[in-house]
């Protein structure tokens, strides 16, 4: 029997940083669906084998009104920022960056690096009471495991099952990373409030009724109090949901905003160096704000 709440979203490929960037798929926004809880963007990205590409190359660039979630699987990258954090990553940690009114940031494999680099790259919405709070960033080496036989969940943002991570969010949310052995059948508390999406990144799962592969995410609606994930070989999915955001949003290049004008304000700052500060050590220069476009941006809802 199909579950009729469950909608299947295909990735797009895009280059990241520019026709030149790595490739990665892009999950949200969709054309059916902007959000799942306040998770506004999704990309994944790899295994790439870096003996025949450059890996990450993403040089300075500006946000406001989002935190950027930085997940990896396989691989290290390497943050900067205009705070002058300065922040490896490798898998099974969280570099979480908080632009709330404003900062700027690069992000690049390392010169010391492992074969293969996957992972992903999520962005949260700031809803309206913090959008404009100090920027932060922080690492977590220590995240909440849920493991049972043939399952294990790291809680990266939020809480899942009673378990919670330390890292701070703006909004009821959930995100964790959970891999799964070959033929295992876990099924997981979900809190009937959220809603919930499934992004598969290695593998074959079968999420509620529907089976998936990489680059699909799934779904789920909001009103479940468990979801059921069925293994076919070892797979791995990013479990991402939170209570349904209802603010209305302009989401233009990398800022999050509530109206055209602000859009114009952070493109102009970021021009003319105002308020985002300076990436220090990336080799490499500043990625320009695109034009803007020629009609008003105007604020959409979480649902197209
Ligand atoms: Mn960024």
């Amino acid at each position: 029997m199909t579950d009729s709440s469950i909608e299947l979203l295909d990735g797009m490929p895009v280059a990241l940083g520019g026709p030149r960037g790595m490739e990665v798929t892009r999950t949200l926004p969709s054309k059916q669906r902007r959000m799942v809880g306040a998770w506004c963007f999704l990309d994944a990205y790899g295994p790439h084998d870096l003996s025949r590409s450059a890996g990450m190359r993403v040089g300075p660039h500006p946000h406001i009104g989002l935190q950027t979630v930085s997940w990896l699987v396989q691989g290290e990258i390497l943050h900067r920022d205009s705070l002058g954090s300065r922040q490896e990553i490798r898998p099974g940690q969280l570099n979480l960056m908080t632009a709330g009114r404003g900062i700027s940031h690069s992000e690049e494999t390392p010169s010391e690096h492992s074969a293969v680099l996957q992972g992903v790259q999520l962005w949260v919405a700031l809803p309206g009471s913090d959008r404009d709070m100090a920027p932060a960033f922080t690492h977590h080496d220590d995240l909440p495991v849920l493991t049972e036989p043939g399952m294990t969940a790291t809680v990266l943002m939020g809480d899942l099952a009673g378990a919670r991570s330390p890292a701070r969010c703006h909004t009821p949310l959930t995100g964790a990373e959970i891999t799964l052995a070959a033929g295992t059948a876990a099924r997981l508390p979900l809190q009937p409030g959220y809603e919930y999406a499934v992004l598969v990144l290695d593998g074959t799962v079968t999420v509620a009724d529907v089976p998936a592969g990489p680059g699909l995410l799934v779904y789920l609606g909001d009103g479940r109090s468990s979801l059921s994930l069925t293994a076919g070989p070892a797979s791995r999915v990013m479990l991402l949901g939170g209570e349904p955001f209802e603010e209305q949003l302009v989401m233009w290049w990398n800022f999050v905003a509530r109206d055209h004008e602000e859009i114009v304000a952070a493109r102009e700052d970021w021009e003319t160096a105002g308020r985002f500060g300076q990436v220090r050590g990336y080799d490499g220069p500043p990625i320009p704000a695109p034009p803007m476009p020629i009609t008003r941006l105007v604020p959409r809802g979480r649902v197209r």
